[in-house]
């Protein structure tokens, strides 16, 4: 089990958190109370798909710094998606 936020591995699953995505349960974990509110905002500003935590993307390369830089479109969840979807469909 790896928390969904700061990406510790064998954590003990505090929140499933895995219907953000639309995902089964069982799948998708944060190992604190703290974790799961920090993903929801970046669920919520749809940042997700850019965090990437230092405990595994700590040394950065000169690239990817280049990268990081562009302005992100915005990562959306499927569930948001569809959420979307309903609202223009009104
Ligand atoms: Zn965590």
């Amino acid at each position: 089990m790896i928390c969904s936020y700061c990406y510790t591995s064998h954590i003990k699953p505090k929140h499933d958190v895995g219907h953000w995505w639309n995902n089964p349960l069982d799948s998708v974990y944060v190992c604190s109370d703290k974790c799961y509110t920090e993903l929801e905002k970046l669920v919520k500003d749809r940042t997700w798909m850019d965090y990437k935590p230092p405990a595994i993307f700590g040394k950065k390369k000169k690239e990817e710094k280049k990268v990081s830089k562009k302005k992100s479109i915005g990562a959306v969840t499927d569930k948001q998606f569809t959420g979307d979807l309903g609202k223009f469909m009104k």
